[in-house]
């Protein structure tokens, strides 16, 4: 494996989400002199973005879920905190980032830019404070800006899309008093998360607390009625709704790689296993990251955009950038899900499974994936089975091995 020429400075990370600020962090405990820059087209606070989900519920403001600001951090890292700077390019020839007029040379490059939301539609400008997405925190900022502000707090929430970001906010929303319907093509909720028995009966939790699921639907337009929003759905029903949460996926930000000519495919940054990306000299980690063909799946499902597996990168790629280069494995880790109204955890199979073994009842199931000899290739468990995740995730094969 190629080792790196340890006086080249500075090692530039753009990026400080999860991925970025957990590898700037690991790179500086193994090594306390290295010369850091940090870029951020954001305000470059560190906040954990699981809780974006779960936040409105527990009354947690965006402010409240600062950890530390760019100040605390660049101080606290020792390293150079660029924030609300965007890069424009990167020079790969002559190993410098565009940042408008400005050059920046870089010794190492690390790209943590993260995944950006996905939408089938174009939405009217004019909608901007009804129709959000939320994928960071000055997303959070501006819905719950707009949320607070409700009078009453019984908003007419429609979320369309019904993965792990509809789900967890439909049922934070509805436990936060709002009247929430879920919106989505698939017949039942977490469709690349759960088998359809098992997504029914989160479906059927939602309804019983009265979140009101509208599937087999394709939302085809977002128009503005004068009080809120009227979605146009394909069959010809319309929903009113005084605010709009678009969840339908989220794309690998490869933009900046593509443009510098490294390899990228739908799924994200093409890296091998120790996080080198075409350009040896250029590494990505996080959700743009598709590690060794474990991305963004081409449907737009996850299967990698989770922080274990961005965690295990931070922390070997911050060993190969110190001089040991460290192949990044990710362990069989179950996701679980943010919806206290139906508990779930899940390791969805890297790939389709032969079958199903579903058992249980009422909301109660576990559901192995399982190849044609019985093997067991991930899971699905709902309500008072997700204490079976631990055992079962023992039995799984690991996510990259
Ligand atoms: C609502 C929600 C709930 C979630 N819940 C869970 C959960 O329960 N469990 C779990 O494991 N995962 C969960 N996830 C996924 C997890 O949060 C992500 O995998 C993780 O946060 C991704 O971190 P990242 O650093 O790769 O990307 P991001 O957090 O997207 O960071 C990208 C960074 O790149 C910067 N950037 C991008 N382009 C440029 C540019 N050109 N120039 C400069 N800077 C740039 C951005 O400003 C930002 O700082 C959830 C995600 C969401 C949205």
């Amino acid at each position: 494996m190629r080792q790196f020429d340890l006086a080249s400075a500075p090692l530039t990370i753009i990026g400080t989400g999860m991925a970025g600020l957990n590898l700037a962090r690991a790179v500086r405990s193994r090594d306390p002199r290295r010369a850091i820059t940090l870029i951020s087209a954001d305000s470059g606070d560190e906040y954990a973005k699981p809780l974006l989900s779960s936040a409105f519920t527990k009354r947690q403001t965006a402010s409240a879920l600062v950890v530390r600001d760019a100040v605390g951090i660049a101080e606290s890292l020792n390293v150079q905190l660029r924030t609300h700077t965007l890069v424009d390019a990167i020079d790969t020839g002559r190993r410098c980032l565009h940042i408008g007029a400005e050059t920046l040379p870089y010794g190492q490059l690390v790209l943590a830019t993260g995944a950006a939301p996905w939408q089938p539609f174009d939405v009217d400008p004019a909608l901007r404070n009804r129709v959000f997405q939320v994928n960071d925190l000055d997303d959070y900022r501006r819905l719950r800006d707009v949320l607070d502000r409700h009078p009453e707090r019984q908003a007419r929430i429609a979320i369309i899309g019904a993965g792990l970001v509809g789900c967890e906010f439909a049922n934070d929303l509805h436990a936060g008093g709002h009247r929430v319907a879920l919106v989505a093509p698939e017949t039942a909720p977490l469709p690349r998360l759960l088998p359809p028995p098992l997504g029914r009966a989160l479906g059927d939790a939602f309804k019983e607390a009265g979140i009101r699921g509208v599937f087999e639907r394709q939302t085809t337009a977002l128009n503005d009625n004068g009080e809120g929003v009227t979605l146009t759905l394909n069959d010809g029903e319309t929903l009113e709704a005084d605010l709009v949460l678009i969840a339908t996926g989220l794309r690998a930000r490869t933009g900046l790689a593509e443009a510098a000519g490294l390899a990228v495919s739908s799924a994200g940054i093409l890296t091998d296993r120790i996080l080198a990306t075409s350009d040896p000299s250029i590494h990505a980690l996080g959700d743009v990251a598709c590690v060794d063909g474990l991305g963004t799946r081409p449907d737009g499902g996850l299967n990698a955009m989770y922080v274990q597996p961005l965690q295990a990168s931070a922390k070997a790629l911050a060993a190969t950038l110190t001089g040991t280069p460290t192949p990044v494995s990710y362990g069989a880790w179950p996701v679980m899900v943010k919806t206290p109204l139906l508990p779930i955890a899940a390791l969805p199979p890297r790939e389709p499974p032969h079958h199903w073994r579903i058992e249980g009842e009422a909301s109660d199931f576990s559901a192995l994936a399982e190849d044609e000899n019985g093997r067991l290739l991930g899971f699905a468990l709902t309500g008072r089975c997700v204490r079976r995740k631990v055992e079962l995730a023992r039995a799984a094969p690991p996510l990259l091995g």
